[in-house]
């Protein structure tokens, strides 16, 4: 067809033989009805549509070809729901009560194509985020609508696509599958399997874009979701639904954090959804081995868009992994997703909205890269219990760069989430791990969320830090120190020092509890800094060996008595003279 055809509206019928008067008459007056009286009607021949035709209108197509009838009684015969898996007689029956019809089909062509973007025309009904199929089968989504064209991010690559190809609409919205089989395994962001370990089968289809739930469907944060890292549980607790901040520059052990809190879930009823954006392929090799080792890739997910991924691939992994992790919320299931940068993720966005031809803004980022972030993380949501009382729980991480959270994309974030944990590089090279700044870093809403047991036993320990962190500037002139002060001083390095967690070692519920009983109570500050750990650890084991009960006892109630706490405090400070003793 011809761009003037396309223009002027000119119907051109495609077959093998002219059509005789009677049908010629029928086509033009369905022409008429359908698209006026300006619309011109010829016919060339073709011998691609044996025993049938092909007509096209502008860009509608009419497809009564062999090919294009199965095509029909195929779509036809999905729509019928199988009953039974009891497929033949249905398809006698769909064959039986079947009419063929012509179905209009738009198709645009490609204008220019390069960097992972195609620009259509001719598609006029196309819709945002709808899906495109370019001639050769590799796909698109559509990404910007403009007057006269539409701009395609492409899935597949740019390779199979050429200028001046053909595509047509799908009418259907990006979606990825979605299924119990996926737990375990390494996929890319359209949910095909990249761990060569075989194909997987899929329970069904999720929008990768959808809404998030309204507020009738939730239902306040209330559980807690435990990372079993110290001072995250103690000072900044999650909630189940919650989105939590993990921010700070490279190489602070933000990852660490996100993958303790998976290696976490064992055993407690939590799916796990790990996507990893723009990053080497070799580390998330090295992730995926590491949850193996833990026994926790059996109920984790890794979606991963690596660093030499299209940006588009890039921009869409985090909204197709959460969809994976919807499936299991609309199941009742609790699901901890994290998403491994969406600072990566913002710039994949910056590169592709440039390559769409969008205004650059702040920091060369479009105008809604806001709207990028916001809607993803609204999805993280405790369902009501009406409504499965499933939950997502969210963990995105942020690079800064020099420790500046005032930032674009971080502060963009830092609004969005429900509080953040913020690791810094000095306390990372002190030897502080994780680097935790218990000063800026905030929860506001995991707080309901925590156990009795563990609210009374952290007690007065923030503004304890605080107030060490005041007289820190003062800790090298200790000598001149007055006894209070310098009592205050070992204390306060006393809580950092028990604070330092080794990657891979979650404290339990009632580990948390114990330690922080014992430290309120100032059983540690005889204990030499550089053998605080040694301390904890001779002080948990002598628990679990000794008074089991106790452990057990925390657990199940989930409140901390008077008469508990006191035995813990007696306990701890029995062990504490036995330590200092032996040293
Ligand atoms: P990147 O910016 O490269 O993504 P990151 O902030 O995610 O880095 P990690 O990769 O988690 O940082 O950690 C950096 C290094 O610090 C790793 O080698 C990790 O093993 C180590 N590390 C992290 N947390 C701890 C910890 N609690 N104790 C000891 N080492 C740790
Ligand atoms: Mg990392």
């Amino acid at each position: 067809m011809s761009s003037n055809d396309l223009q002027s509206k000119t119907a051109v019928l495609y077959s093998s033989d002219a059509p005789n008067e009677e049908q010629e008459r029928r086509f033009r007056n369905f022409i008429k009805t359908r698209y006026g009286e300006d619309c011109d009607f010829r016919w060339e021949r073709s011998d691609a549509f044996p025993g049938g035709f092909r007509l096209e209108v502008g860009q509608e197509v009419y497809d009564w070809s062999v090919g294009g009838r199965f095509q029909q009684l195929r779509d036809t015969l999905v729509k019928v729901p199988t009953r039974n898996g009891n497929i033949i007689p249905l398809i006698k029956e769909t064959i039986r009560t079947w009419t063929p019809e012509a179905l209009a089909q738009e198709i645009g062509v490609v204008t220019s194509v390069g960097d992972g973007i195609a620009t259509v025309e001719g598609l006029e009904n196309a819709t945002y985020g709808e899906i495109l199929v370019f001639k050769g089968g590799s796909r698109g989504m559509v990404q910007d609508i403009r007057q006269n064209e539409i701009g395609c991010i492409l899935f597949d690559g740019d390779e199979e696509v050429s200028e001046g190809s053909s595509v047509h609409r799908t009418a259907k919205t990006a979606g990825v599958p979605v299924g119990n089989g996926f737990l375990g395994r390494v996929v890319d962001p359209l949910g095909v399997p990249i761990d060569g370990l075989g194909e997987i089968k899929e329970d069904g289809y999720y929008p990768v874009e959808s809404q998030a739930p309204g507020i009738v469907q939730r239902q306040p944060v209330n559980t807690p979701l435990e990372t079993g890292i110290l001072s995250i549980d103690a000072m900044f607790p999650i909630g189940r639904g919650q989105r939590e901040l993990i921010i700070g520059d490279r190489q602070t052990g933000k990852t660490a954090i996100a993958l303790d809190a998976i290696i976490n879930q064992k055993g407690k009823n939590c799916i796990c959804v790990y996507v990893a954006i723009g990053q080497k392929t070799s580390a998330v090799v090295q992730i995926a081995e590491t949850l193996k080792k833990h026994g926790s890739m059996e109920y984790t997910v890794i979606v991963d868009a690596s660093a030499s991924d299209s940006a588009p691939l890039q921009y869409i992994a985090p909204y197709a992994g959460c969809a994976m992790a919807e499936y299991f919320m609309h199941q009742g299931k609790d699901v901890l997703i994290v998403y491994d940068d969406l600072s990566k993720h913002a710039v994949a966005y910056r590169t592709m909205s440039l390559l769409l031809g969008r205004s650059p803004g702040r920091e060369a980022f479009p105008g809604d890269v806001f709207y990028l972030h916001s809607r993803l993380l609204e999805r993280a949501a405790r369902m009501a219990d009406e409504y499965g009382g499933g939950s997502i729980t969210a963990l995105p991480i942020v690079e800064t760069q020099a420790g500046d959270v005032s930032a674009y994309i971080p502060t963009n974030i830092i609004s969005i989430t429900d509080g953040q944990i913020f690791l810094e590089s000095e306390l990372f090279f002190s030897g502080q791990r994780p680097a935790i700044n218990v000063g800026i870093s905030v929860s506001r809403v995991g707080g309901d969320a925590q156990t009795k047991a563990m609210k009374k036993a952290v007690g007065t320990l923030k503004l304890d830090l605080a107030q060490y962190r005041e007289m820190e500037v003062f800790s090298q002139f200790a000598s001149d120190l007055d006894e209070q002060t310098r009592k205050q001083l070992i204390y306060g390095q006393g809580l950092m020092r028990m604070l330092r967690q080794s990657q891979y070692h979650p404290y339990s519920h009632h580990q948390q509890v114990i330690m922080l009983v014992s430290a309120m109570a100032h059983v540690m500050v005889d204990v030499e800094l550089d053998d605080v750990q040694t301390f904890i650890k001779g002080l948990l084991e002598k628990f679990e060996t000794e008074y089991p009960e106790i452990g057990q006892e925390i657990d199940r109630e989930k409140v901390l008595s008077d008469e508990l706490k006191g035995k813990i405090t007696e306990v701890a400070q029995e062990y504490a003279k036995d330590f200092l003793k032996r040293k």
